[in-house]
């Protein structure tokens, strides 16, 4: 059997993968330079998994307290080396994103103390933690304030803006790597460098924090190779490898991570607990292979916007710009288009192909929200996804894929969906 009849096979015309053939063709540049990149990030992870040593007594399980538990220590040295920072706190005890984001926050802001976003909104969930929007236990509750200073209209800093928006009270600056869902451009690591050092010259104390979600070993290298105090990340995206299944990273100075620590716990106790339940082998691995599958879903972003773009529809990033996230928004103009391109990623999942995506009421949302998610890990947005809410531009965010073949077979997917809909020309682009 053919590769294309594989493909017949699962759903795919074979209209549909000649196109796709004939948008790679065009891709084979960039797509090299993926895998330098993933190459290089690879030798990183393994340089610090030498230097420390690793072995399989690391792979233990523990329990209870979690008193003397080298594999978890281990691991976090292993973090450290490789993001090249002074400690790391990583954990699976760390939920989610938010949560690693909310006790690096709360755990360095004092009550009287300001806490300053330079980059316009933070992602939707910090609004609550930081108390944009009112809420229980947030950090406004405790007295500590926000400040922020938007992006200049082409979407770079508002270096004025941001210099009189610090003050004697800002205790620590939030610098939002990936643009999540909103429509500001991703910053490269080169610029967060730029902005760093241009806060750090106005205040030299103050702390530069980089949310890194999706971010991780885009590049070669992170906020934390310029200068960024601490990093944070979740587990279930890019630095977990598709493996872990659960958890969070602060890597970064030591007293700020220690303090994380102290807040993660509590006072006194701080690293010296929190058994890792038999949770080692998939985060060790997950962070082995999280170079390439960070790679995989790379190309699948930029394959989605190539395939995309020349059929007319608008995509951000674009077909040819530069990358810093894995996040790919396409905007398909109508309600049909997301539910058809959505319901061909739901189609090639591992997990729940079956379903029918359709867009529903969701708590927090002021439109229908429509979202295909087949994976192994609840949530995980570093396997194929796609989702966006029921309104205008009618944009579908797209992200992951575990490997590239797979990503691949989602977009295909979705494309057929729109075919057969007949939402896109009868005859594709030559
Ligand atoms: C995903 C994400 C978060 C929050 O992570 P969760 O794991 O969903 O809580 C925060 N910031 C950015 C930029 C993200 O992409």
């Amino acid at each position: 059997m053919t590769t294309e009849a594989m493909y017949q096979s699962l759903g795919v015309s074979p209209e549909v993968y000649a196109y796709g053939e004939r948008v790679l063709k065009a891709l084979e540049g960039r797509f090299k330079e993926i895998d330098e990149t993933a190459e290089y990030n690879q030798c990183k992870v393994l340089a610090a998994m030498h230097k420390n040593r690793v072995n399989a007594a690391h792979f233990a399980a523990t329990t209870g307290y979690g008193y003397n538990d080298d594999g978890r220590d281990t691991l976090e040295r292993v973090y450290a080396d490789c993001f090249h920072t002074e400690a790391a706190l990583v954990r699976p005890q760390i939920t989610c994103g938010t949560h690693a984001l909310t006790v690096a926050l709360s755990a360095n802001l004092l009550p009287g103390d300001e806490l300053l976003s330079p980059v316009g909104a933070p992602y939707d969930t910090l609004e609550e933690v930081i108390g944009i929007r009112e809420s229980v236990g947030s950090l406004k509750e405790y007295g500590v304030t926000y400040a922020q200073a938007d992006l200049k209209p082409d979407g770079t800093f508002d270096y004025p803006a941001i210099e009189r928006a610090i003050n004697e009270r800002t205790k620590l600056i939030t610098i939002q790597r990936s643009k999540g869902y909103a429509t500001r451009p991703t910053f490269s690591v080169q610029q967060i460098g730029d902005l760093i050092a241009f806060c750090k010259r106005v205040k030299p104390d103050v702390i530069c924090m980089v949310d890194n979600c999706y971010g991780e070993f885009v590049e070669r290298i992170e906020p934390s190779d310029v200068r960024a105090d601490l990093i944070v990340g979740s587990l279930i995206k890019n630095p977990g490898g598709g493996l872990a299944p659960i958890g969070g990273y602060i890597c970064g100075r030591a007293d700020l991570v220690e303090r994380c620590a102290y807040r993660l716990s509590a006072p006194g106790l701080g690293q010296e607990v929190g058994a890792n339940l038999g949770l080692m082998p998939a985060l060790y691995q997950g962070f082995f292979l999280a170079p390439t599958v960070t790679a995989g879903a790379l190309k699948g972003a930029i394959f989605a916007a190539n395939l995309y773009e020349r059929l007319g529809f608008r995509c951000v990033p674009n077909a040819t710009e530069s990358r810093h996230d894995i996040i790919q928004a396409v905007e398909l103009g109508s309600a049909e288009g997301m539910v058809a391109f959505c319901k061909g990623i739901q189609a090639a999942a591992p997990v729940d192909s079956y379903v029918d995506p359709i867009p529903w009421a969701m708590p927090g949302y002021d439109s229908e929200v429509i979202m295909a998610a087949g994976a192994f890990v609840q949530g995980s947005s570093i396997e194929l996804s796609a989702d966006g809410p029921i309104r205008e531009p009618y944009a579908v965010y797209f992200q992951g894929g575990l490997t590239w073949q797979h990503a691949k077979l989602g977009i295909l997917m979705s494309l057929q969906k729109m075919k057969e809909k007949g939402l896109v020309p009868e005859k594709l682009p030559e």
